[in-house]
């Protein structure tokens, strides 16, 4: 009797314990507008989950403070200064972000270049003025973009544009960077589920509370035809899933006047904005600045050669979206991608 009693109250206990943790755990979420964009940060827990936000939140700032262009004196600005004239000693975050773009610079031959800045700065999509320059002027700046030009130096954690009038820019990549150090934050407080979102770059961690998969959703690059904001759902846990598209920013009146997009993302080749069929890419990874840089390297190469491409670096996979409204999907995405838009259809 004694030991069906001690039982009994072992169990009620258990029992109660386990209520009080799914009780105590509670979502949390904090919204700051850094790196050009808005951004969501949700995390389950407990009491203390303001707080680890707040720190997630202050690290997103740092690394913004570093890696913008248009901070005068983040690392990024002063690297660009110094083009031609010196080496500069940056932040190790800098430093391992320069490093990590680089190696897809050349894994991709140049499709991505963080070189890119002088172009990015004559079209100005992102800007107060932006417009379609001239031929020559394009052809006169396209010189200043070549990655080989960036000279790192790991001992004394310098980088040197050799060239004058060089520059870099990070904003292919440095969202996917700092959407990782969120995660390790959050992980390093305890959290076991949570989401976020850096302007439609979105990593998970873990499953949802219910232990369920999350369900991503795509956005439909041409929402504006077709009326569906998203036209695929990804069931993912513990990665990140981040897009690219010619619909993210580009220049809206001309495009009204003419139907022709002249948006954000460059072909180094060229010096306009990538034309390779496709409207919009997503990579899942393990590492949100792979799923970064991985996308917008897909988007310059095109489905044939970005698909082929994204063989080489594992653990990721991706889809890509053309202008036909044709869906193109690597090896590994069958099983995470639901599609939900009749408008659009998966090539096999
Ligand atoms: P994402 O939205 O991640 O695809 O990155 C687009 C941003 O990266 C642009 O706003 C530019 O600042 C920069 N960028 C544009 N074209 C390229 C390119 N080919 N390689 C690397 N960065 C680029
Ligand atoms: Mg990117």
């Amino acid at each position: 009797m004694r030991i069906k009693k001690c039982i009994l109250m072992f169990l009620v206990v258990s029992i109660t314990l386990i209520g009080c943790t799914q009780i105590g755990m509670k979502e949390y979420t904090k919204n700051i507008f850094a790196l050009d964009t808005y951004i969501t940060l949700t995390a389950y827990g407990r009491r203390n989950t303001p707080k680890i936000l707040e720190k997630a939140a202050q690290r997103i700032e740092e690394i913004e403070n570093r890696m913008s262009t248009e901070i005068d004196t983040s690392d990024v600005a002063l690297i660009n200064k110094n083009a031609g004239i010196s080496p500069v000693e940056i932040h190790d975050d800098t430093f391992y972000v320069i490093e990590r773009a680089l190696w897809y610079c050349n894994m991709s031959d140049g499709a991505f270049d963080i070189t890119i800045y002088p172009i990015v700065k004559l079209w100005d999509i992102n800007g107060d003025n932006p417009r379609v320059p001239e031929k020559e002027e394009i052809q006169e700046v396209l010189a200043l973009v070549d990655y080989t030009k960036v000279i790192l130096d790991r001992e004394k954690k310098t980088v040197f544009l050799s060239a004058p009038n060089m520059g870099i820019d990070l904003g292919a990549i440095a969202k996917g960077y700092a959407a990782d150090e969120v995660v390790r934050i959050l992980e390093e407080g305890g959290i076991e589920h949570g989401i976020l979102n850096l302007g439609g770059n979105i990593s998970v961690i873990g499953n949802k509370p219910d232990g369920t998969l999350w369900n991503i959703g795509i956005r439909d690059p041409r929402e504006e035809e077709t009326g569906s904001q998203y036209l695929a759902i990804a069931k993912i846990s513990d990665c990140s899933i981040v897009s690219s598209g010619d619909y993210e920013r580009y220049i809206k009146d001309i495009y009204e006047k003419t139907g022709i997009r002249y948006h954000h993302i460059f072909d180094p080749k060229t010096g306009y904005p990538a034309d390779s069929g496709l409207i919009g890419t997503s990579v899942i990874s393990k590492r949100s600045i792979d799923a970064d840089a991985l996308s917008t390297c897909l988007f310059v190469m095109g489905q044939e050669r970005g698909l082929d491409f994204l063989k080489n670096v594992e653990g990721s996979s991706g889809i890509c979206i053309d202008s036909a409204k044709k869906i193109y999907i690597s090896s590994g995405m069958d099983d995470v991608l639901e599609i939900t838009s009749e408008e659009y259809r998966l090539e096999k």
